[in-house]
């Protein structure tokens, strides 16, 4: 076969239709294979139940805006800070411009950073609300993340309103070098400021929290809630047995070993969250 007839045979292929008629992108609007115990899930029941799948319980990453939808009381959310938005200070370029790979991740998750924030009702009481995007740039920690969540934090304590995180990040954003880094101290510092003052802030972890994230704000939490089976810790496995030269123990970094361990306070399930959360603020309402 000459190499330009593999090309014609791939789009040949790639075009072919399913019994009833409907092509591949037609078939995975509507269907989604659970990437845990492979079982085909038509999209509306997973979406009817919260993203998790009906048979194995895994719970789906989720976009910010479901996140939302899930959590907060219909028609009270109201965002802050959308127009802060990254420059790019270092004039950085990988594969390609920092400015371009914005871009796309805007186009691609249509949200205008990795997190959004504001406040929102929950069951009826006042929160102010942050959730980190995983689409863009693998929820990336910038100086703008870390702008969002620190301002976010001092007009939580000026409302005098319990604040919850909800945390879907890589790390921080090696496009931004040390300014993303210095992101770590100043969300701290915001946060710290709301112990302080009794403001009670709720860090809910869900797949994955890693690097600088993990290292900061997520795991600040007065209270610390994961999703079950979420993947947290610092540094990825594989770097960590390359380095210390030693096998991990069976379930590390996942929900159920750091509760285990003591290093956060609850695993709950997504179908439980908003009550959860909504019981905790009501406990420490002033
Ligand atoms: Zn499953």
């Amino acid at each position: 076969m000459k190499l330009k007839d593999l090309f014609k045979f791939k789009q040949k292929k790639s075009n072919t239709l399913s019994p009833e008629g409907l092509s591949d992108k037609e078939l995975s609007d509507l269907w989604t294979q659970c990437s845990a115990c492979k079982t085909t899930i038509y999209n509306a029941d997973l979406k009817g139940n919260l993203m998790i799948c009906p048979k194995c319980e895994h719970h789906f990453r989720i976009d910010s805006a479901t996140r939302i939808g899930q959590l907060v009381d219909i028609n009270t959310w109201q965002e802050i800070n959308e127009n802060i938005i990254a420059s790019d200070p270092l004039n950085f370029t990988d594969l390609k411009p920092y400015t371009e790979s914005i871009k796309a991740a805007k186009s691609r998750s249509g949200c205008t950073e990795a997190i959004i924030t504001g406040f929102g009702k929950i069951n009826n009481l006042e929160m102010a609300l942050g959730i980190m995007e995983f689409n863009f740039l693998g929820g990336s920690m910038g100086s703008v993340v870390g702008e969002r969540i620190a301002r976010l934090a001092e007009e939580a304590l000026k409302r005098q309103t319990p604040l919850v995180l909800v945390s879907s990040s890589g790390g921080a954003r090696m496009h931004e070098g040390l300014l993303s880094l210095m992101q770590m101290a100043k969300t701290s510092a915001a946060l710290t400021k709301l112990r302080e003052h009794k403001i009670l802030f709720v860090s809910v972890l869900a797949d994955p929290t890693y690097g600088g994230v993990s290292a900061s704000f997520a795991m600040l939490g007065d209270i610390i809630i994961a999703e079950p089976k979420a993947k947290i810790g610092f540094a990825g496995p594989r770097v960590i047995e390359e380095t210390i030269r030693q096998k991990l123990p069976k379930g590390f970094q996942t929900s159920e070993y750091l509760l285990e361990h003591g290093q956060i306070d609850l695993v709950i399930h997504r179908k439980k969250m908003k009550e959860t959360l909504a019981t905790l603020i009501s406990m420490h309402k002033k």
